[in-house]
């Protein structure tokens, strides 16, 4: 049965940069697409008489879609093709496309058609996407004389340039250290053991890669082994990133006071749901606040666990979080985070996802077989609702060399109704079940980033059925996209749910329901360490964009922030901010995590009032009031109508007053 037999609204195009098999390819077909975009730039812009949305929204959305597409399949390539002359390729063609969408935004008199368009009569997304339009043109400087539209293209080209050195220095710094022994292993799991053997001299080699380096934070009982370890994993980037950042901060500056801005942090909040970097500040001091009493009971069981071990010990260390937490885990809520590995084997975990979205959402998952794809791992979807397609979703889902290290999911083709159809990607790093004789076991905190992706994938599919390119998940405010994803995250934490596919690999019984209560329970302790982190992180990103460049001492602010956010000690000659990637990509709103968790768990507090998580009923609601308007309407609004009520900290503050061990 070929889906062409199916009702379908919109053709699948071919993701022909992604799918080329040459760089040649890639590097013609981008010269073609941008060629032909300029003419139709050209076109639209010679149009006499009125301005309407029919000779100048229709052409641009249209012309947007092709040049993102380039952007977005470069970007991919360059994470994840097995070749490296094709990562090249994709990392030259996505820059190109960037280069060319800055032009875009400065381009005066497409700005002055986008003006003159009357938009009374039109449709309610159709004036949405007018309105945000014409402010992400004011945004970007378009009114500005032509020698400071001039200066602002290059300082973008610059800026761009300058963030691709950095999170590269910072892939390419992978550190290690040399271990003398087997001793200095214990504690680790014997799978981790076995994987890293002695060299013809007897020496063990881990490194700063996240498979190595979170077991030994987590497990080694050996301090100084996660000391060393955590010295050179929090120099990554060091020395050389500590002037590529200084740079990278003063021309973003510079943009922003060419924009009439205080600063970078002001004009980058001012298009989000928190308006303004005073606003972020706000609520990084409120979430901090709401984190204290439970981020000092962790701190004093994680202390006492350590004198334990160490009556001489005053203090946790930075290297210390992650073993304590494991530790008193075990000994006071009797749960060990290696017990549930055994539920979870990897193909388990895919199927039973696929089950509970298909169900929540109202959506089926077909298998694509013929299609060829970079590497021989990758699984296609499509995704039906009865018979209509609604897109096609790509799975990168295991490591291999060279490719992105992290998780993430990634547009191939925006869908836009009646054009084309959308198409996802997800790229992660979950254990492989075609190396090795095992059955690719996960951690639960790897089931937990698989529903978060997954979060995003969807998102993506249900919002791509809607009349404009720019009404797409893409163009929705950034401190909302997470929330979707994040809420995601709560059936992994269901028993009943996760007794739908959560089966022993060996003796195929459900996990028990008490399991997974104990587990709920144990992770309530340290998560107020982990917020009161992540809050120095948001404070860190914030207030390095919102201060004056000029002879700012990067380590100093650190320093200063992590005492007044973190509760934990900043490791004295360390350089983080030298390998927090973020502090490129997001800039000065890593802040955008927490509030969308704040967004996610009052949202999730519609779907408690069901007797059931996997009952559709509010899963349809979900889908049709949130995930499928996309950015057509403000994500303030479409979760207030979601909730029917004006949304609020609640569970939030429920979640992180919650005392570990109680869960049920
Ligand atoms: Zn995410």
């Amino acid at each position: 049965m070929g889906s062409q037999t199916r009702e379908s609204h919109a053709p699948l195009t071919r993701p022909r940069y992604l799918l080329a098999t040459s760089p040649k390819e890639v590097k013609q077909e981008t010269e073609r697409a941008l060629a032909e975009t300029r003419d139709m730039l050209d076109a639209l812009l010679a149009v006499e008489g009125e301005r309407t949305v029919a000779n100048t929204l229709v052409p641009f959305d249209d012309l947007l879609l092709r040049v993102s597409e380039v952007s977005q399949q470069g970007d991919i390539l360059f994470n994840v093709h097995p070749a490296k002359a094709m990562r090249g390729a994709g990392d030259e063609v996505h820059q190109e496309a960037q280069r060319f969408l800055t032009e875009l935004t400065l381009n005066r008199p497409l700005y002055e058609a986008f003006d003159a368009v009357d938009a009374e009569d039109e449709d309610e997304d159709t004036q949405y996407a007018l309105f945000k339009i014409l402010r992400d043109f004011r945004q970007a400087g378009v009114d500005r004389d032509e020698a400071t539209r001039a200066k602002i293209q290059d300082l973008r080209d610059e800026i761009l340039a300058i963030g691709q050195e950095f999170e590269g220095n910072i892939r390419e710094d992978t550190r290690s250290i040399r271990l003398e022994n087997a001793e200095e292993l214990d504690g680790l799991p014997e799978d981790f053991i076995a994987a890293h053997p002695p060299d013809g001299e007897g020496t063990i080699v881990v490194t700063t890669d996240y498979p190595d380096l979170f077991p030994v934070l987590q497990y080694a009982h050996r301090e100084d082994v996660r000391r060393r370890l955590s010295w050179e994993h929090l120099n990554r980037g060091y020395p050389v990133n500590m002037e590529v950042l200084d740079n990278l901060l003063a021309r973003r500056r510079e943009l922003a006071e060419i924009l009439d801005y205080d600063s970078f942090a002001d004009y980058v909040t001012e298009d989000k749901m928190i308006e303004s970097a005073q606003s972020a500040e706000a609520f990084i001091d409120r979430i901090t606040a709401l984190a204290g009493s439970r981020s000092e009971e962790d701190y004093e069981a994680l202390l006492a666990a350590k004198q334990k071990d160490n009556p001489e010990a005053r203090r946790l260390e930075p290297w210390d979080r992650l073993y304590y937490t494991e530790k008193v885990r075990a000994a006071e809520h009797d749960f060990d985070s290696r017990e549930v590995r055994a539920y979870f084997p990897f193909e388990k975990v895919w199927e039973g996802l696929l089950t509970i979205t298909s169900k929540l959402f109202g959506v089926r998952y077909e298998s694509v077989e013929d299609i060829p794809v970079w590497h021989t791992s990758v699984r296609v979807y499509d995704v039906f609702e009865g018979e209509t397609h609604l897109g096609r979703i790509y799975l990168d889902l295991h490591p291999r060399d060279a490719k992105y290290t992290h998780a993430a999911s990634s547009g191939v083709v925006s869908g836009v109704l009646g054009i084309q159809l959308p198409q996802n990607l997800l790229m992660c790093n979950f254990p492989d079940p075609a190396k090795g004789e095992g059955p690719a076991l996960m951690d639960h905190l790897q089931v937990v980033t698989f529903f978060h992706e997954f979060g995003h994938l969807i998102h993506s599919i249900l919002s791509g059925q809607r009349r404009w390119a720019y009404n797409t998940m893409s163009h929705l405010e950034w401190d909302f996209i997470e929330a979707p994803s994040q809420l995601l995250e709560e059936w992994t934490w269901d028993a009943e749910t996760l007794q739908t596919f959560a089966r022993h690999h060996e003796l195929g019984d459900p996990i028990p329901t008490e399991l997974v209560e104990r587990m709920r329970g144990a992770d309530a302790l340290g998560r107020g360490l982990a917020v009161r982190r992540q809050m120095f992180l948001a404070a860190l990103s914030l207030n390095y964009y919102v201060r004056d460049p000029e002879g700012l001492d990067t380590t100093a602010v650190a320093k200063e922030l992590q005492r007044k956010y973190d509760i934990l000690p900043w490791y004295e000659g360390t350089h983080f901010q030298c390998n927090f990637g973020h502090l490129n990509g997001y800039s000065a709103i890593y802040y955008t995590y927490m509030w969308s968790l704040v967004i996610a768990k009052d949202l999730f507090t519609r779907f408690q009032t069901q007797g059931s998580l996997l009952d559709p009923k509010e899963g349809d609601r979900y889908r049709r009031l949130i995930l499928a308007p996309g950015s057509a309407r403000s994500a303030a609004e479409l979760v207030e109508t979601f909730l029917e009520r004006p949304r609020n900290f609640d569970a939030y503050t429920d979640w992180i007053s919650e005392v570990p061990g109680r869960a049920g």
